[in-house]
């Protein structure tokens, strides 16, 4: 019952605005930022997350006291859980879901191809299900990613290309939640909005991703590894700032409509709807390193080798003229901007004065 209370203080919507979300992966990077976000303008925000062990759990830990201090409580469950998600719904109403729960990571899936399948496939049709014989029916923004373009090489990337050669398991599982959102739209008039971010970074970010790690290393004096393409061409990613993410997450929930409970033929039939949010700007990964020595003070060792075709791919791009018109998108941090404000979480999270580590 404590945990009932929690939820309500937490659901508690402040200026009466009348919306409240449940954010799935509150706990992780994104939503981390998503539900401050929320928060701060006022709307009721109920978090859920596992806090799975893919990457350092003490840092989803530390994520949880900063929504805490916010009066957010994140409960702690698998969105595997019928009951835990009925029980969720039972307290709140929820207007909104922000499903941002998943296993994220490309390399990780060849030694552990079913957790992606567990979270990414089996856990988003356990909280459609939710979502679908709630009343009323929530809105549904989800993370679908940038790697749905996979070996695509027709770029800037537009939502209406080709999506059918994933590079990876984990493109593969974003994919099949792309079909399997249109379908519960379609059937069940859930309205969907599918979200592909392009290579998202910034304060509290994932230790998995290359920035950070990269960071750590050169921060501790180790070898950092940067892939090559094929002909020795320079990988590239459309870095994206997570405050852009943030905005581009909110306006498109504010833009979701309504879930119509009936349907995806009828007229005013709820929208099933996809955008990229990118930056537009690709920087190669020695560029991204060099921004980083920069900011560090500190050359990398830099062990370059070819990449090894477990699922990375080579190049991303967003054309985001879509999201421009239909939320108001508008990309602000450029990658050096960014970075500094990464670097400069980073050592104040870790504890270094610059140059000079105390752990
Ligand atoms: P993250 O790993 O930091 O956050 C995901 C959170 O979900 C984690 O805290 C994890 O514990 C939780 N989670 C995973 N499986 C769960 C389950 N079955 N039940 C409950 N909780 C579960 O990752 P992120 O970078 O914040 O990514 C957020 C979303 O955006 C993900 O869907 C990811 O695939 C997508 N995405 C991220 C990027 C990026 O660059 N960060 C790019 C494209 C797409």
């Amino acid at each position: 019952l404590l945990w009932e209370k929690q939820i309500r203080s937490s659901a508690q919507i402040r200026r009466s605005n009348g919306i409240s979300v449940l954010v799935t992966g509150a706990a992780g990077f994104v939503g981390t930022h998503v539900s401050l976000a929320l928060k701060k303008r006022g709307d009721g925000v109920v978090g859920v997350d596992n806090f799975n062990n893919y990457y350092d759990p003490s840092l989803k830990k530390a994520r949880r006291d900063l929504l805490d201090s916010h009066n957010i409580f994140v409960v702690e469950g698998d969105i595997n859980d019928r009951e835990l998600l009925a029980k969720l719904f039972d307290v709140v109403a929820f207007t909104h879901v922000m499903h941002l729960a998943a296993q994220a990571g490309v390399r990780y899936a060849m030694e552990n191809p079913h957790s992606y399948v567990h979270s990414n496939v089996a856990g988003l049709v356990t909280l459609l299900e939710q979502c679908k014989s709630a009343d009323p029916q929530p809105a549904v923004v989800w993370a679908s990613s940038s790697s749905v373009y996979g070996l695509n090489d027709k770029t800037p990337f537009s939502e209406s290309d080709r999506t059918d050669q994933p590079a990876s398991l984990y493109a593969a599982t974003k994919k099949a939640g792309e079909a399997i959102t249109h379908t519960y739209n379609h059937i069940y008039g859930l309205s969907i909005t599918g979200l592909r971010f392009f290579t998202v970074y910034g304060p509290w970010g994932r230790p998995d991703m290359a920035y950070f790690s990269f960071t750590r290393n050169i921060l501790q004096g180790k070898p950092i590894t940067v892939y090559r393409g094929k002909n020795r061409v320079d990988l590239a990613r459309d870095f994206t700032y997570i405050d852009d993410i943030v905005k581009g997450c909110v306006a498109s929930l504010d833009t979701s409509g309504k879930s119509t409970g009936s349907g995806g033929k009828k007229r005013g039939a709820a929208p099933y709807r996809i955008f990229n949010l990118g930056n537009t700007s690709p920087v190669t990964v020695p560029t991204l390193v060099s921004i980083l020595e920069k900011n560090l003070k500190k050359a990398a060792k830099k062990h370059v080798v070819d990449m090894p075709g477990n699922g990375d791919v080579p190049f991303t791009h967003a054309n985001i003229s879509l999201a421009r018109r239909k939320l108001g998108y508008k990309p602000t941090t450029d990658l050096p901007t960014g970075l500094r404000k990464f670097v400069k979480w980073y050592l104040s999270y870790y504890g270094y004065d610059l140059g000079r580590p105390v752990n």
